[in-house]
């Protein structure tokens, strides 16, 4: 939709507010690096950990060097070992997997916290994590917390159509068959609502004389 908007008008938004289910790191570098526009989307993330356990966040990330410092400031490095024919060290879930030294987890007293049943700490990084970061950043801004109140206004729209009105799928095919399906219910919910405000009924318990 951005593209089409882009394309038939030479218009685009200067931030865009989505739910998580748009927070995945694809996503998230094609609106940062691609796009340009302000990503007000929580970031998709499953790397917090167990109550008690070190999550990724316990881990910090230097750019210059390329590694992560552990809770113990040992390192984390990706390491590429040597084969006959170089490798990327990119997997095929778009992450670089950095790994501690067994060495150093070996006599550690945070592994217990950090990792326990393995004999080093793995983290993967996604390749797309500068725009997770950008992402991140904005969640912790005002104006992040006014556009969460702002989806919530439309989501609740969509939210009546689906469960007040039924209207749960499409049933014409085809975007022309979307777009006249969704344009009706929009307009019948707008109407419901005008019907609904113009046509309220009368409160009478309000200002009415107390009985004696
Ligand atoms: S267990 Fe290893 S990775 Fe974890 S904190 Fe200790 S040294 Fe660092």
């Amino acid at each position: 939709m951005i593209d089409r908007v882009e394309e038939k008008l030479a218009i685009k938004p200067e931030r865009l507010i989505a739910d998580t289910s748009y927070g995945s790191a694809e996503m998230l570098d094609w609106v940062v690096e691609q796009k340009q526009i302000e990503p007000h989307i929580p970031v998709w993330d499953k790397s917090h950990g167990k109550p008690g356990m070190f999550g990724r966040a316990a881990f910090t990330w230097d750019n210059e060097a390329d590694c992560y410092y552990c809770p113990a400031n040992k390192l984390l490095r990706c390491r590429n070992r040597p084969f006959k024919k170089p490798r990327s060290p990119v997997t095929k879930a778009n992450t670089i997997i950095y790994r501690s030294s067994q060495h150093d987890c070996k006599t550690c007293e945070l592994k217990s916290r950090c990792c326990p049943n393995t004999s080093h700490r793995k983290i993967a990084r996604s390749i797309y994590e500068s725009s997770r970061d950008v992402a991140r950043d904005i969640c912790e801004t005002t104006e992040y917390l006014q556009s969460r109140k702002d989806r919530k206004k439309v989501e609740v729209l969509f939210a009546h159509l689906k469960r007040v009105m039924n209207f749960d799928r499409l049933r014409l095919r085809g975007i022309t068959g979307a777009h006249d399906e969704f344009l009706l219910a929009a307009t019948a919910q707008n109407l419901k609502k005008l019907a609904q405000q113009r046509f309220k009924p009368r409160d009478y318990r309000i200002g009415a004389p107390a009985l004696c």
